[in-house]
């Protein structure tokens, strides 16, 4: 059993930011890591640019500086990595934590190394900063499962002639619809809403209803695929049953946390289904159990970003140490 004061699950920006607050009031806790440092943001698509400026995603008081006006997926994981290399974070990388179980007031951890030996530690302190982006939110319509299916979007180039159909209406499917378009593909971008979506980055949606209005992409309000089969795409609106030519999908509606894994450690879900925790302290209902980041989102996972995630470190770290000092 390997014994630890503080671990944190997941290098993440905000898993990142909660260990250098946490060195901070002089605790050096281990970071474990599934896979690599920030591998969320290696997985996003490989042109993006962050919504955020640069100084809102900063951690750990180390600049980040860009001649953008917002960073891109590559500037964003040298930033990350700098961070945690100018801290001299302690992490574990490519080592899945399976199983966290409180037991006479430490917390137990089981892990899973990548040569698949089991590591067990314990722990005084626990924070969960697993993000969302593991966990897809899933259709469940018959075609799903198919090779042609993705949920996450990466480049353009493989879909230059094919018709493409994009689920979903947010920032995602509008990225990668323009991305798309641009290189050739035949884009179908196939919304439930009414309407264009509020959580459209607003410089982005002027380009974009100008290429509908030409008919360089189609958009379908109010649609709801049904099923997609090998060659097609069947969709439904208030007019009925539509079926259109279909070469691959793209399913980008979102994400949401992992939360069999919270329940798992005991944190008790509220009514609405999400994690109890105390916004002050991002404690949850599990003494010395936090979350910090995105993991921590109610509705729909879009509430907390790096902007705010980043700071949960502080509250935790503040309370840590409100907490030792009361015991001494
Ligand atoms: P993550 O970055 O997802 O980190 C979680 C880490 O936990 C991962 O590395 C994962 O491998 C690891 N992990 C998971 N389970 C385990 C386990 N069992 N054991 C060990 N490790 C585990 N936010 C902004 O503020 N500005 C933006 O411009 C912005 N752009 C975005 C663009 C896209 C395409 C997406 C999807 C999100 C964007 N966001 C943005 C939202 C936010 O950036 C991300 O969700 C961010 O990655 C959240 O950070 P996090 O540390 O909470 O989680
Ligand atoms: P998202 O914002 O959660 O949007 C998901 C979309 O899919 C929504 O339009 C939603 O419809 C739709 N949807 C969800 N479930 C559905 C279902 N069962 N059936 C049909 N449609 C469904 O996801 P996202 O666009 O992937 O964005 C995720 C996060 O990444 C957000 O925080 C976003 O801001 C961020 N992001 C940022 C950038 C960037 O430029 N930095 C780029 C991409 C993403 P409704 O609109 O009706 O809910």
């Amino acid at each position: 059993m390997i014994r630890e004061e503080a671990i944190i699950i997941g290098a993440g920006p905000c898993g990142l930011a909660a260990a250098i607050e946490l060195q901070r009031i002089g605790i050096r806790p281990l970071i474990i890591e599934k896979s690599h440092l920030v591998h969320s943001i290696s997985q996003y698509p490989t042109y993006m640019h962050f919504f955020s400026t640069p100084e809102l995603l900063e951690i750990g008081d180390i600049p980040f500086t860009t001649p953008n006006d917002k960073p891109s997926r590559l500037e964003a994981m040298n930033y990350y990595r700098t961070a945690a290399l100018r801290h001299e974070l302690r992490i574990n990388p490519y080592e899945t934590v399976t199983r966290v179980v409180r037991e006479n007031g430490r917390f137990t951890l089981t892990s899973t190394n990548r040569f698949g030996e089991p590591l067990t530690y314990s722990s005084r302190y626990v924070i969960i900063a697993t993000g969302y982006f593991d966990h897809p939110n899933y259709l469940g319509i018959p075609g799903e499962e198919l090779e042609k299916v993705t949920h996450f979007f990466r480049e353009a180039h493989p879909y230059t002639g094919m018709e493409v159909a994009i689920i979903g209406g947010s920032n995602s499917a509008i990225d990668a619809a323009l991305e798309l378009e641009r290189i050739g593909a035949k884009v179908t971008v196939i919304y439930r809403g009414e309407h264009y979506s509020s959580s459209i980055k607003p410089w982005v949606k002027p380009g974009f209803e100008s290429k509908v209005a030409k008919g360089q992409i189609a958009m379908r309000f109010r649609s709801r695929v049904m099923s997609i089969d090998d060659r097609s795409v069947t969709l439904e609106d208030s007019e009925g049953k539509h079926t259109i030519a279909n070469d691959f999908v793209l399913a980008l509606t979102g994400f949401h946390p992992d939360r069999d894994f919270l329940t798992d450690t005991g944190v008790v879900m509220a009514e609405e289904g999400y994690p109890f925790f105390d916004e002050a302290t991002m404690e949850t209902n599990v003494p010395n159990l936090f979350l910090a980041g995105v993991v921590a989102s109610r509705h729909e996972a879009n509430e907390i970003f790096i902007e705010t995630g980043r700071f949960h470190g502080r509250k935790i770290a503040a309370h840590i140490a409100q907490n030792t000092a009361a015991d001494k």
